[in-house]
């Protein structure tokens, strides 16, 4: 095989693949903890960490011993069959959401195939309406897009299924839209896709309060905030919230594509035999590799170090003073970067250019996910590089 020049695989990626992806910024050959290399051997600072799903960094010992043991044992066998790997992620799944003895776990592969489960929970309440906010990122496929509360992206393709309604994110436009026919209401804790704009004080817990009161389901996607990135399990017991479902992908696999539907109490029996299923969801490769993540995450106590090292991370940004800096948001290691109209992608490209990997999400919003394994190397390493990105932007 030859080596491939840097115009040859720009070249190869427009021309062999579909046009619905922004060119790629690199060419990635190797990742070890918070770090990636190209094709060219430059080192870079992953702050992204594959959009909040690398939550032990790359090639961490206990996901590549995990995955080299299951797929050399037994990868797949398709859901007329169970595996061990399968049986300890829903137990853990369980207890770690809070659902416990009552709660129920559905397994596909992707976020948007665990709203796609979510959306048909909410369907079988038998009620026709379904609440999801404005600005709200949900999965690209028809069901979890028809959630999602951006007109822009599901323009080019209605129709979409029906009955759901995008609202304020306020808690008198849900006293407003709630009524007895509402079969589930979604939400995201922090906005994610929309430059982690976490919900105002207090949301979450009126929401409970509204649906309970209407016999709606609460839903939260946990998708992007989920498995310690926000500083706790999930981002719904910092508020002392109990949804009746909860969704889950992103950061719970390592890398291994997992999307996990987590029912609590009542809402356990809403699907049926035959409602729902997955060829690949819960087959034992994945399941193993989520299990290496969440016995990592509890025994490195990885939540509190998510906490700790967001604070950090939060409190580096503001000492830098950029005058292109108007906020810091988010929560953990989930953090927001607000900037003047405009610069967020000039940052994120300087900050490349310097090694770091952050992502511009939108003009005024530069996004901050790195793994949860981050230590006071890589926190300084950080505050160097993006303070030279923003001194250069
Ligand atoms: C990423 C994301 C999704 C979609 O997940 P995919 O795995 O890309 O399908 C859904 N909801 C939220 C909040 C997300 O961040």
């Amino acid at each position: 095989m030859t080596t491939a020049t840097t115009t040859d695989w720009r070249e190869r990626h427009a021309h062999d693949l579909m046009a619905s992806y922004a060119p790629p910024l690199r060419l990635l050959v190797r990742g070890e903890g918070c770090w990636v290399w190209d094709d060219e051997g430059t080192r870079y600072l992953d702050f992204l960490g594959g959009i909040a799903v690398n939550s032990l960094g790359h090639a961490h010992p206990a996901v590549v011993e995990a995955v080299s043991t299951q797929i050399a044992t037994l990868a797949h066998i398709s859901n007329y069959f169970a595996s061990p790997a399968q049986l300890q992620l829903a137990e853990t799944l369980k207890r770690i959401t809070g659902a416990g003895d009552e709660g129920r776990v559905y397994f596909g592969n992707s976020g948007a195939e665990a709203n796609e489960a979510a959306f048909k929970l909410a369907r079988r309440t038998g009620r026709p309406r379904i609440l999801a906010l404005r600005n709200s990122f949900h999965g690209r496929t028809m069901g979890a897009l028809a959630l999602t509360g951006k007109p822009a992206l599901q323009a080019p393709f209605l129709p979409l299924p029906g009955g759901v309604e995008h609202i304020d994110t306020t808690v008198e436009a849900l006293e407003e839209a709630m009524r007895d026919d509402v079969a589930a209401l979604i939400v995201e804790p922090i906005k994610g896709e929309t430059g982690v704009v976490p919900l105002p004080d207090g949301y979450l817990a009126a929401a409970r309060r509204i649906t309970e009161r209407h016999g709606a389901l609460l839903i939260v996607d946990e998708i992007q905030t989920g498995v310690g990135r926000t500083g706790a399990w999930f981002a719904y017991q910092l508020e002392g919230v109990t949804p009746d479902a909860v969704t889950i992908a992103k950061g719970i696999a390592g890398g291994v594509p997992l999307g996990v539907l987590v029912t609590f109490g009542a809402a356990s029996g809403l699907l049926q035999r035959g409602d729902h299923g997955s060829t690949f969801g819960g087959n034992p490769l994945a399941t193993a590799a989520a299990n290496a993540v969440l016995d990592v995450i509890e025994r490195e106590d990885l939540a509190g170090n998510a906490h700790r090292r967001g604070e950090e991370i939060r409190a580096a940004v503001e000492r830098l003073r950029s005058p292109l800096v108007t906020e810091v948001r988010g929560r953990g290691l989930l953090i927001g970067v607000g900037t003047v109209e405009g610069a967020s992608s000039a940052v994120a490209q300087a900050a490349l250019a310097n090694g770091l990997i952050v992502n511009a999400i939108n003009p005024t919003s530069i996004r901050i996910a790195p793994p949860l394994i981050v230590g006071d190397e890589e926190v300084e390493a950080f505050a160097e590089r993006f303070g030279t990105a923003l001194a250069a932007s």
